[in-house]
């Protein structure tokens, strides 16, 4: 039996995948991370599937409960909020499974960043904006390369997705004003795709005292960049002068 790994998407039970719906109707076993993933979506498991939340639970503890469970047959659902591939301590847990002959496979899901975009109805990718993304997190347990210093990444002057940090905006400001021009649009999202979502807007001259402000402090996003801005060029792709393999030029 497979271990799966499953993107529980930002919080809106239907934004999971259909292949994520499919596995939770079907697991025996699912292990959700308490602190992020809605409780919501697990609407959707088997009235007798054994349900752990991983929050109070160490790395082996969680892996000793799906070595058990896979070991005896059982089909394990482990599920990780938004996407798998983005801070989820995914790599630790597969790898583990992957070493003692468990099958495993990921399944990816919506991203908070994506739903973050959506809720506020921009695009990342503005063209003669930015056609850059750079998503980063300040260093917090986790620490992050010297090389990533969020001055660093600012002079490139992106867009920019920073997870798991607002309860620092203070510290987030401080270093983005090394390299953005203090006029740049911020928005912090908190709970996109939840009943209680929240934006928050300003510029990186007022956003850390709004933020402190609203009490928000965690489950959100800071957004960061021009691409919130309306100023932009429009697309090429769309561009009657502009031919390409699907479509000649007008
Ligand atoms: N893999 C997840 C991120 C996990 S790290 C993903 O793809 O979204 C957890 C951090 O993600 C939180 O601290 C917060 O910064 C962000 N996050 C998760 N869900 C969110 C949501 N619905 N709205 C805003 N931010 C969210």
């Amino acid at each position: 039996m497979k271990v799966y790994f499953v993107g529980a998407g930002p919080g809106d039970p239907e934004l999971l995948t259909i292949k994520a719906k499919k596995i939770l109707e079907a697991a025996d076993v699912i292990i959700y991370a308490g602190s992020l993933v809605n409780p919501d979506v697990l609407r959707y498991t088997r009235e007798d599937a054994v349900v752990y939340d991983s929050a109070g639970m160490t790395l082996e503890e969680i892996v000793g409960v799906m070595l058990e469970a896979a070991r005896g047959g059982k089909m394990v659902a482990r599920l990780h909020t938004g996407d798998p591939s983005l801070y989820g301590a995914l790599q630790e847990q597969l790898d583990l499974l992957e070493k003692e002959g468990i099958a495993c496979e990921v399944v990816p899901g919506v991203s908070s960043m994506s739903a973050a975009a959506a809720l506020l109805k921009r695009e990342y990718t503005l063209p003669g904006i930015s056609q850059t993304v750079i998503v980063t997190r300040l260093a917090g347990r986790t620490p992050v390369p010297e090389k990533e210093r969020l001055s660093e990444l600012a002079k490139h002057g992106s867009s920019m997705v920073i997870f798991l940090s607002v309860h620092m905006v203070g510290d987030v400001v401080g270093e983005l004003r090394e390299g953005y021009d203090p006029d740049t649009p911020v928005a912090v999202v908190y709970k996109a795709s939840w009943p209680d979502e929240e934006v928050l807007r300003g510029t990186l001259k007022d956003i850390a005292e709004k933020v402190e402000a609203s009490g928000v402090r965690r489950t959100a996003l800071i957004l960061v960049g021009d691409f919130l801005k309306c100023n932009y060029e429009r697309s090429k792709l769309y561009d009657g002068d502009f031919g390409h393999s699907f479509r000649a030029k007008v």
